[in-house]
């Protein structure tokens, strides 16, 4: 099964493992058409993923993922067709990112406290780009010393709330965060809301404060989420009038759910974020209805 469209992907300018144009190279020889870089706080590799998808003949969406405080949690917002020269969307994304090297020291203090020594400067060999040290380059970090055997396993015993190595963080603002992506003329995209674990009240509420903001669509598939959240996702774009999006959420081969071009179709009924895109029409006479419908090779 294959998919041409993917609007999450991560490379080496966050926490993913391949270069940009590494990336794109890999979507494209995937059967990818259309894939959106959606680094973590950092717009600085979609000039490079844009000529390596010049060269292997894809579309390149312009994407970001935003860390966004909402009551308390950690939330993501995708930004797709975003214009990564805008201002106030640069502005926004720098804040965040010079919040992480602060925060990685007080990870690496409190695992430390748990006796593990030396990973901050363990992390940080593993983040390419040290402005986005996250906690994936921790998980790196204690797969390589034989803590934990793989990363996945990692985010189970450490970094999350109640385990080793986990500290709150204050992100971005989550209404300001939805404003920067619009005032560079993208659409903002909660991402993987099943990730959230919350309650049926709370995610409506936090659905409600996303449209309230400006937000315009949801992911209904991406690699996180199970079967089951595909349907229930799509009925939640369905009764808040959302736009639905899917991407791999890829990080690299072994770290991820689901590879590039491997995402199933949107479930019937939802009204695709690609809906009126240029792009579709440019790779394809019926790539963006071949995506639409369902997946095939
Ligand atoms: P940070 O932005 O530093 O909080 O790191 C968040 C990143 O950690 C996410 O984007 C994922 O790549 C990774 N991550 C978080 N939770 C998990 C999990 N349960 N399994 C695998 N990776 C995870
Ligand atoms: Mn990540
Ligand atoms: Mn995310
Ligand atoms: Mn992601």
């Amino acid at each position: 099964m294959s998919s041409v469209i993917d609007l999450h992907s991560h490379s080496t300018i966050s926490d993913g493992l391949f270069t940009p144009s590494d990336l794109v190279r890999r979507a494209a020889a995937q059967g990818v058409k259309v894939l959106a870089l959606t680094d973590h706080d950092d717009v600085g590799g979609l000039d490079e993923a844009r000529v390596a998808a010049i060269e292997a003949g894809i579309a390149l969406v312009n994407g970001v993922e935003i860390s966004v405080t909402w009551n308390k949690r950690s939330v993501h917002i995708v930004g797709l067709r975003i214009d990564p020269t805008c201002e106030s969307l640069r502005d926004g994304l720098a804040a965040i990112r010079a919040g992480r090297g602060e925060r990685a020291m007080r990870i690496a203090a409190e695992l430390e406290k748990a006796g593990i020594p030396g990973s901050l400067e363990g992390a940080y060999t593993y983040a390419a780009n040290p402005d986005i040290i996250s906690r994936t380059h921790f998980a790196r970090f204690l797969v390589e010393k034989c803590i934990v055997k793989n990363t996945r396993a990692v985010f189970k015993k450490y970094l999350v709330k109640g385990k080793p190595g986990y500290v709150e963080h204050s992100w971005a603002d989550f209404s300001a965060a939805i404003g920067w992506i619009r005032a560079s003329g993208g659409i903002a995209v909660l991402a993987h809301p099943g990730r959230y674990d919350l309650g049926k009240t709370n995610l409506s509420s936090l659905i409600d404060d996303f449209k309230e903001a400006g937000g315009e669509a949801i992911e209904v598939v991406t690699g996180s989420h199970t079967a089951d959240q595909f349907v229930q996702f799509a009925d939640y774009a369905q009764e808040f009038d959302l736009l639905a999006s899917t991407g791999s959420d890829f990080h690299g081969v072994g770290e991820s759910y689901m590879d590039l071009g491997r995402l199933p179709a949107l479930p019937s009924g939802c009204k695709p974020v690609w809906h009126d895109w240029p792009e579709m029409r440019s790779t394809g006479s019926d790539l963006a209805r071949r995506s639409a419908s369902s997946t095939q090779d």
